[in-house]
C-alpha cells in the first residue's frame, strides 16, 4: 500500500546550520590533543609470529615405518602366519598323548596364509 507523501522540502542536513549561510568546514578540531600522560597508540603489539608454527613442508609428508606385525609374513607382508602342524606332529601328538603334544607343537610350522610360505 503505497503512501506519496509530497515533501516541499528536504529534510535539513545539520540543524546546527542556519539556513543562507554557506556550509563552512568544521574547524581542525576533529583530533584533539591528548591529555598528558596518554597515548593514544600504544607500542606496535608484537607480531604474532610466535603463535604461528612455521611449516617447513608444503604437505604433511609422514613417513611411516615398515611395521612388521607379529605374525605378519616377513615374505610378502601381507599375509598371516598361521600355525600349520604338520603330519608328523599331529601323528607324534596322536601316538604319544600326552607328551606328544609337545612334539606337535615343537614340529608346527607357521604357514602364510597368502603366498603359503612356510617358516619353521
Ligand atoms: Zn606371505
Amino acid at each position: 500500500m503505497e503512501k506519496p507523501t509530497v515533501t516541499d522540502q528536504p529534510p535539513p542536513y545539520s540543524a546546527t546550520v542556519p539556513p543562507g549561510s554557506p556550509p563552512q568546514p568544521a574547524p581542525n578540531t576533529a583530533y584533539p590533543p591528548p591529555p598528558p600522560g596518554y597515548t593514544p597508540y600504544g607500542p606496535p603489539p608484537p607480531p604474532p609470529a610466535t603463535a604461528f608454527v612455521p611449516n617447513y613442508g608444503a604437505t604433511n609428508i609422514i613417513i611411516t615405518p615398515p611395521i612388521v606385525t607379529v605374525g605378519a609374513c616377513p615374505a610378502c607382508r601381507v599375509g598371516i602366519l598361521e600355525d600349520d602342524f604338520t603330519c608328523l606332529g599331529i601323528l607324534c601328538a596322536i601316538l604319544f598323548f600326552p607328551l606328544g603334544i609337545l612334539c606337535c607343537l615343537a614340529l608346527k610350522n607357521r604357514r602364510c596364509s597368502n603366498c603359503g610360505a612356510m617358516f619353521g
